[in-house]
């Protein structure tokens, strides 16, 4: 439906201004219910969900009624992780100034792709990566690009970082291509996330074409295992693992890439933020010598979907791996975010990240931090002396415990996800099956950690096979 034949401008405007204020008041009854609501949605909303698809229709319908499908169908079979209780992967929930910043950028509707399309939305990115790099302490001339996560992230700055090995060598990869380039060795640690071989296998620089760095018990690189280092050479750091929360020893492997004129890359989707954190800084001691980092904004920043981060230490290289001409395009002296992300038209996703940042300062960040991994090591402690294995050093905010199998593993995180106290998924460390526990949220209080310690107590009481 376009406009109604007959509707004058004030009513189309008077239609808008209820349905906007209908969709406003229905996040507000989501959100007030959200701690009430099982986790996970049950079997019957779930079921519902087929009264959402049917084939397209023929007419349109009335977007008033459009949206309360949506809310009533759609909002009780979503995952509660805007609540406290969600522990899985690691997610967080949305800031209230983040989440409140979104939903007025979603009447903004802006395009981030260029100042000229969007002078605020370019502004609001220029002024939160300066609050970025100052929060990391890393150099004031780091080039930064927001995109969708730390996967985009990790593309972004290895992508920088494939230009500047090959420029060493005197081949423009970006205009020639890797056929007959050069080689540009990879360094990754054991542990290497996912999410960075499928950047290394975007970027034709291949998956299982790299040099694995062997890992101690908690998935750290052994700094003294690292092959030896040439300016040609890629070596891929972790600032946070995602089972156990561990850091690379980022600050001897700079050292060591320092000595060589080897590129260092950090993947700290959520670890960078230890950064932020005076309590916590000393796992990411080193992590400015870097050469690139990749973080997340939708993770530890509790800013809402979807947000990464992309910082560079050399403007030159970010810039000529995602420089893009076209006579029409502007070519100005000031930042046009397009020629700093693989994207041309995207969300203007700095805005809830300076929301996010400015809400809380300094301090507030800081604060969020310290209060998750006391949680964490909160529910740590109480599972141990119940007997259970916690599988890692507590040392952030990830949690990794055993139970007396890993058959009674799998039926405990089975048992916790069907019966909605809180969320938690699976993992195998090291040969064991484990179940993960992130804690990530601005939103988790300490009576929701006691209240899931309980629950996850009960499941393993429940699921003992001699029940
Ligand atoms: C989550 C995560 C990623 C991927 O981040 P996305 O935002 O999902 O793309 C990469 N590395 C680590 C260590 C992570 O925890």
């Amino acid at each position: 439906m376009c406009h109604d034949v007959g509707m004058t401008t004030d009513d189309v405007r008077a239609r808008e201004r209820a349905l906007f204020s209908d969709a406003a008041s229905r996040g507000v009854a989501y959100l007030a219910s959200i701690r009430e609501r099982r986790v996970s949605p049950d079997a019957a909303a779930l079921a519902r969900l087929i009264e959402l698809g049917g084939p397209l229709p023929c007419d349109g319908d009335d977007p008033a009624r459009v949206l309360a499908l949506l809310d009533e169908v759609g909002s009780p079979a979503t995952v509660a992780s805007a609540g406290g209780r969600y522990f899985g992967f690691v997610q967080g929930g949305a800031l209230p100034a983040a989440r409140a910043a979104n939903v007025l950028a979603a009447a903004w509707d802006q395009n981030a792709a260029l100042r000229s399309m969007s002078p605020v939305a370019t502004t609001l990115e220029d002024i939160a990566l300066g609050w970025l790099r100052a929060l990391f302490g890393l150099p004031d001339e780091t080039a930064g690009a927001f995109v969708t996560g730390a996967t985009m992230a990790s593309f972004t700055c290895l992508a920088a970082a494939r230009h500047a090995a090959l420029a060493r060598q005197g081949w423009h990869v970006e205009a020639r291509g890797l056929r007959h380039a050069p080689d540009t060795p990879v360094i990754v640690g054991e542990e290497v996330h996912a999410s960075v071989l499928r950047a290394l296998a975007l970027l034709g620089l291949g998956r299982e074409e790299v040099v694995r760095v062997p890992t101690d018990e908690q998935g750290r690189m052994r700094a003294s295992e690292l092959p030896p280092l040439t300016a040609s050479c890629i070596v891929c750091v972790q600032a946070g693992n995602v089972n156990t929360g561990s850091f690379d020893p980022v600050d001897r492997i700079c050292d060591a890439a320092r000595a060589a004129g080897a590129w260092v890359h950090v993947d700290g989707a959520f670890g960078l933020w230890a950064a932020a954190s005076p309590s916590h800084a000393h796992l990411a001691r080193g992590v400015a010598a870097a050469d690139s980092w990749a973080t997340d904004g939708h993770k530890w920043l509790n800013v809402p979907y979807d947000c990464g981060i992309a910082l560079v230490r050399d403007p030159r290289a970010l810039g000529s791996a995602m420089s893009l001409q076209a006579e029409y395009l502007p070519s100005g002296a000031e930042r046009e975010p397009m020629q700093w992300t693989p994207d041309a038209s995207r969300r203007a996703r700095g805005v809830e990240v300076w929301a996010a940042l400015r809400s809380l300062g300094q301090r507030g960040i800081a604060a969020m931090i310290e209060q998750n991994c006391r949680q964490a090591a909160r529910l740590a402690q109480g599972l141990s002396q119940a007997g259970h294995r916690v599988l890692n050093d507590v040392a952030l905010n990830q949690v990794l415990v055993a139970f007396d199998d890993a058959a009674h593993t799998m039926r405990v995180i089975e048992h916790i996800q069907q019966d909605g106290v809180c969320w938690c998924g699976g993992t195998v460390w090291k040969g064991i099956t484990a179940m993960r526990v992130s804690v990530s949220s601005w939103a988790t209080t300490d009576e929701d950690i006691e209240v899931s310690l309980a629950a996850m107590l009960d499941a393993a009481a429940a699921t003992r096979e001699s029940q």
